[in-house]
């Protein structure tokens, strides 16, 4: 699952203190998030360019009243808002009663009970008979203890018992478009393990209307049902059977039901779309993770893998497609047919999906003889938009086909775009699903970074056709087996796509290692192995620690291992575990083979539960041993838990790891080969080659490893002056790294605030992309805590400084456009360079950068013609709303409204949050809610970016408390956007004031609103303690300007003084 852009993707998303600025987009993808780094809203200086253009005319305003009142006018909005009360609430409210009292819940039992129909003859007494089944867990999850009540009763657990496993389901579905109802029954057979007389399985809103239970032999028949009800706390549907099911006997279930096809975006639910001034409705699935429920009665736990034949019965106007490709249809004489699937393999529940839409499809095939279609609204199909994805795709299957040794395992795969869904994708096995934005391309509008980002969705969800749909992890604790390898293959299979992109080896390093190492340097971070109980802890699961410290410790891994071993252990976990379910360790088994098979001893297990089971990562200190005026081999390594709050490093002092650290030595123009040293103290002593006063020492090397590197001021220096004399001595990932590492420390206190500021003194000499992409990431991260401080342009001085000869040496990008990646690819490093400097110089108040963009927009505006380079269009609307008149806005604001192309849209909307007018921002904010102009996932983003904007941070924190209510009804149940939302609007808050508000808030309103408010009130310390310590130092540091460097010439590596 794709974890995105408006979904989820801030989840944990980062500290502003921490992180800001580049935190715009997306998805599942770390990849493009960082990619456009938000142009930083309105930073720009009221003079200037503003009187380039002319007053506010009434015209303008007048067209935005008029949008402004067709907006707010009042249709109900097609999703969201009027829900009576979010899922979430609904379980937590459910969970909490279960918890407290077991008093309290039996009267809620009892209660339901009675409601609920009764089969056969009277039971209630019958409630406490019968022998209680086993209260082992099928598997996985650490030992639940299990209260005596619960084995009497066990639907009271959070977990199904496993006295049966499902091992086919019969689905009949008939779905009602006309009144979006949907009914059905569904036959599963089932394999009693254990004698009970209880059947429990999931079914959630679904109206049950028979149940029945036979035996699966000759002459079985019918066994008496007791009685059968819902037991909502945990989503379950009981039944009570007169006798005992035996064991290592068959049995066959049979259930009918009834439903609404939903209007959120769980389970089974409506969506629509606009046609030639029609609305036209599909409905479609969403069962990851606890969803399939919804839809049907069904053991909705992962392990409980089972094949499904499904068939749809629906109007012939209409179309459906599910996981398998359909075998036939029957035309009824109502005009209505029914459509039958062929048998799946054994599968997830989770990864079971339908759809009934009337799109229009393309197709293309593999070599092997897979079909692959790709489904959308019939003009998109027309324009082309899905050739892209479908041709990629592909090429995918291919590549994953050839890394994996494993061929896929369906015969057809289907990609459908949807127009909303609450991720950027649903990897659903064969019939993947995909939001529009992250699927559809318009080669003439769109970005090289809007490409790059659906590039890798699509790469991320075909890697989990195997990594998910064909292993699934054994349960919810290890989300990260399947999202950490499909966010790590979206690096290496863009490679495979795009060679010169060089994701694996340069981007993953600013979009997911320095990124995710933001979060977990928190004191609350989290393990990414974590204990999951209830529901709650399911959402939660799915969060940037699962993904991207996932994707950084395979990395880290595979690296160690060397890609032909890692290779090798991957087939082999496959090959074991195809069509069944893996646990950590079934991976670290099958890696630990592969190794040992060369030789190799390596109890991967044991290296790996370090990282996988304590929360954070290292700080790694190298130093050469002190050896006085002489020469020394040695150099010593301590390790230590990384944390920012503590400045100064106190983190969990029994935390340990163990850390593949590798090594190498240089000395003005080289560099040594790398040594890998295992650290498994807290200190140690190693032997190297020769080194004198002149050597430095550089440790992880291309930054391989998911910990930082520390040195000694001595050693720090002799870098900073190599970076200055010849930066090309260290790699590219390196230079990055350092940058990274330099910034960080400082800001938790290991190192004083002008050692990464004099690091970034070098980059006039940077040539390359990585190292400017990651300055400017924590360049924008000091942007925003220093932006309101009075001394602010002493900043922004030297950053203008930093970025002005290469800035002035890239110049602005001809109006080329980029189709399938050809231009695209050849000049992608160019061109992103090209971009993160224009960002950097318009951003920061660089003059002839503002002169071009507000050029731009008044061509635009003057001729109608967009020629703005599809690549710098959010930069240039971002720079012109907010250096430009209100006309300006009124003109963006009325081409979002009329642009069909969805990254377009996007940016057009977010360019309006760069406003300096505190009325058009309100404006704005009031239209994110009411508005059906707004999509209700991009509200969030709305907030955010004009919280982002310094004249808009106060706007959008009042804001944000004043429609707390609206807010948490609308995407509380979706806790991943709930997160982004807090995390977005409380990142930026620096002072004692905010800091109080903020406690203030969530005492009264927000404390029920999951992880994201004790981390957004972390995060919001830091940024005051940074202040309180280290802002003085910062600034003094700025005054005095950076030190002077000896530039070296190679060769001489003498020490400045
Ligand atoms: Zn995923």
């Amino acid at each position: 699952m794709c974890i995105s852009v408006w979904a989820f993707f801030l989840l944990l998303q980062t500290p502003t203190w921490l992180i800001l600025g580049p935190l715009s987009q997306n998805t599942c993808c770390g990849a493009s998030r960082s990619f456009k780094p938000r142009p930083v809203a309105a930073k720009f200086p009221l003079m200037g360019p503003r009187d380039l253009t002319s007053g506010v005319t009434p015209s303008g305003r007048r067209m935005s009243e008029q949008w402004a009142a067709a907006v707010t006018g009042g249709r109900p909005r097609v999703v969201g808002g009027e829900r009576p009360a979010s899922v979430h609430k609904r379980l937590v409210a459910a969970f909490a009663l279960s918890v407290v009292t077991l008093v309290a819940v039996a009267a809620v039992a009892v209660a339901l009970a009675v409601r609920f129909q009764e089969c056969g003859g009277g039971g209630d007494e019958e409630e406490e008979a019968g022998g209680p089944p086993g209260t082992d867990r099928p598997s996985g999850g650490r030992g639940e203890r299990v209260s005596a009540a619960e084995e009497e009763e066990p639907w009271r657990r959070s977990r199904l018992p496993d006295a049966v496993r499902p091992r086919h389901y019969d689905l009949n579905v008939a779905v009602h478009m006309d009144n979006f109802t949907f009914s059905g029954d569904v036959g599963i057979d089932m394999e009693c393990l254990k004698a009970t007389r209880f059947i429990v399985l999931h079914a959630d809103r679904l109206e049950v209307s028979s149940v029945a239970v036979t035996a699966k032999r000759p002459g079985g028949g019918a066994i008496r049902v007791q009685r059968h009800f819902a037991f909502p706390a945990n989503q379950m549907l009981v039944l009570v059977l007169h006798r005992e099911l035996r064991a290592s006997r068959t049995y066959r279930l049979d259930v009918t039901f009834e439903a609404a096809i939903e209007d959120e975006l769980l389970g089974f639910f409506r969506s629509s779309y606009g046609l030639g001034g029609q609305r036209r409705y599909l409905a479609v699935t969403q069962f990851s993770p606890t969803h399939a429920r919804k839809a049907f009665p069904c053991f909705d736990e992962p392990a409980f893998k089972a094949t499904f034949s499904l068939s749809l019965r629906h109007h012939a106007r209409y179309t459906s497609l599910s996981n398998m490709p359909a075998l036939e249809d029957a035309a009824g004489e109502d005009g209505w047919i029914t459509r039958r699937f062929a048998r799946t393999p054994p599968m997830s529940t989770y990864y079971l999906a339908w759809a009934v839409c009337d799109f229009a499809s393309r197709e293309t095939s593999t070599e092997g003889g897979v079909t692959i279609r790709l489904l959308a609204r019939p003009d998109a199909i027309a324009s082309g938009a899905g050739d892209y994805a479908l041709h990629i795709t592909k090429r995918l299957l291919a590549f994953y086909q050839d890394f994996f040794k494993v061929a896929y395992a369906l015969p057809k795969l289907d990609l459908l775009a949807v127009p909303k869904h609450p991720y950027a994708a649903m990897e659903n096995w064969g019939l993947s699903v995909f939001v529009e934005q992250k699927i559809l391309l318009d080669a003439q509008v769109s970005s090289a970074s809007y490409q790059m980002e659906l590039t890798m969705v699509v790469v991320h969800e075909i890697c989990h056709q195997w990594f998910g749909d064909l292993v699934t992890p054994l349960w919810w604790e290890d989300v990260w087996l399947k999202e950490g390898f499909a966010h790590y293959f979206e690096y290496v299979g863009t490679d495979f796509l795009f060679p010169k992109w060089n994701m694996e080896k340069q981007r993953f390093l600013t979009d997911v290692l320095h990124e995710v190492m933001l979060l977990d340097g928190l004191s609350s971070s989290h393990p990414i192995s974590q204990e999951v109980r209830d529901a709650a802890d399911i959402d939660r699961v799915f969060d940037w620690i699962a993904y991207k410290k996932g994707a950084a410790l395979i990395r880290m891994l595979a690296n160690v291992m060397g890609q032909r071993l890692f290779r090798k252990g991957l087939n082999d976990y496959l090959l074991s575990h195809m069509y069944g379910n893996a646990a950590r360790d079934d991976l670290w088994k099958k890696l630990s083979e592969a190794m040992r098979s060369e030789g190799r001893d390596i109890d991967v297990g044991a290296v790996m539960d370090r990282w996988t089971l304590q929360m954070g990562y290292p700080v790694v200190t190298v130093s050469k041993n002190p050896a006085g005026q002489l020469a020394t081999r040695y150099i010593s390594v301590s390790q230590e838990h990384f944390l920012y709050g503590q400045d100064g490093g106190r983190g969990n002092s029994s935390f340990q790891w163990q850390v593949p650290l590798t090594v190498a030595v240089g000395n003005g123009s080289r560099v040594s080969s790398e040594t890998l040293i295992w650290i498994r103290n807290k200190t140690e002593s190693h032997e190297m080659s020769e080194m004198d006063d002149k050597t430095w020492l550089l440790g992880n090397i291309n930054q391989t490893g998911y910990f930082r590197v520390n040195y000694d001021l001595q050693n720090w220096k002799l870098l900073i002056e190599q970076l200055h004399a010849d930066p090309q001595v260290i790699s590219v990932a390196n230079r990055a790294g350092l940058i990274d590492d330099a910034f960080n420390l400082a800001r938790a206190g290991y190192l004083p605030q002008g050692v990464p500021l004099q690091l970034m003194a070098y980059l006039p000499e940077e040539a390359a992309f990585l190292p400017w992409h990651a300055a400017s990431r924590v360049l924008y991260q000091l942007d925003k805590l220093l932006d309101r401080t009075d001394d602010y342009n002493l900043f922004s001085d030297y950053v203008l400084k930093q970025v002005a000869t290469r800035y002035r040496q890239m110049g602005w990008p001809g109006n080329a456009v980029n189709a399938e990646g050809g231009v695209l690819q050849a000049a992608y490093q160019t061109e992103e360079l090209q971009r993160e400097l224009i960002m950097l110089a318009c951003s920061f108040g660089n003059k002839q950068c503002h002169r071009q963009a507000v050029a731009y927009i008044s061509d635009w505006i003057s001729s109608n013609k967009n020629r703005i380079p599809p690549n710098i269009r959010d930069v240039v609307y971002c720079t012109g709303v907010s250096l430009m008149d209100e006309d300006v806005w009124e003109f963006i604001w009325m081409k979002f409204h009329s642009s069909n192309a969805v990254s377009e849209k996007k940016i057009l909307l977010e360019a309006l949050t760069c406003s300096d007018n505190a009325f058009l921002l309100n404006r704005l904010l009031n239209l994110s809610l009411t508005s059906e102009l707004v999509a209700e996932q991009d509200a969030i983003d709305v907030i955010i970016h004009v919280g982002r904007n310094p004249r808009g941070r106060n706007l959008a924190w009042r804001f944000f408390r004043d429609k707390w209510d609206v807010l948490d009804a609308r995407y509380g149940e979706a806790l991943f956007m709930n997160s982004k939302l807090i995390t977005g609007v409380t990142e930026f808050l620096n002072t004692e004031k905010e800091l109080d508000e903020l406690k203030e808030f969530i005492r009264s309103s927000g404390e029920g609103a999951g992880p994201a408010m004790p981390r957004a009130l972390e995060i919001v310390k830091g940024n005051v303690r940074w202040h309180r310590l280290h802002r003085r130092h910062l600034y003094q540091w700025l005054r005095k300007g950076p030190a002077p460097v000896r530039r070296s010439p190679p060769g001489d590596g003498s020490l400045a003084a």
